[in-house]
């Protein structure tokens, strides 16, 4: 009875161990989809070739970034209805308690990685709003303009590199 109960002991966590691993493969599979996501968007676009003495942030320029926010949303999106469709797939597979577990824990990484999906969502719509009402592209802080080799990096930035860097400074010293 207990070799029985040994075995089954170990059936289970053999179990478990394959369910980590396919988890594992999952998790990594989600994250190279994220990273592929972001470099799509990156690879997808041709920097902005801006000519002499042109204007910063004129309607061209304007445009370029709108198209390059726009683009970043709908790959967000597609990301959220994959992560909404794979958690209705799994919703009914697991029956064992240990594997309804993991499988729980599993989702509320899921909701957390669509909440900030969401988030992100949420910061584009307020870059765009910021493009139509043309105060795209200029630092919050101190005024100076961004730049549009930092904004092709960082679309969303609404700080200048010295306020960033400033911002982080300031941030590792509250963390001390
Ligand atoms: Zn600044």
């Amino acid at each position: 009875m207990i070799l029985l109960a040994h075995v089954l002991g170990n059936a289970t966590g053999l179990r478990q161990g394959v369910f980590s691993a396919t988890k594992s493969a999952f998790l990594f599979y989600q994250a190279a989809q994220q990273i592929m996501a972001v470099e799509l968007t990156r690879k997808s676009f041709t920097p902005y070739a801006a000519k002499k003495g042109e204007e910063y942030m004129n309607a061209h320029q304007r445009k370029h970034f709108r198209k390059i926010l726009e683009a970043l949303k709908s790959e967000l999106s597609q990301e959220i209805d994959r992560t909404v469709h794979t958690m209705q797939d799994e919703a009914t597979v697991f029956a064992d308690p240990n594997d309804r577990a993991s499988q729980e824990s599993d989702m509320a990484l899921e909701l957390r990685n669509r909440d900030r999906e969401r988030k992100l969502i949420k910061k584009i719509d307020e870059t765009i709003a910021r493009i139509d009402a043309n105060e795209y592209g200029y630092c919050e802080s101190c005024g100076v303009e961004i730049g549009l080799k930092r904004l092709e990096a960082r679309p969303t930035a609404t700080l200048c590199i010295d306020c960033k860097t400033l911002d982080e400074l300031r941030e590792r010293q509250v963390a001390k």
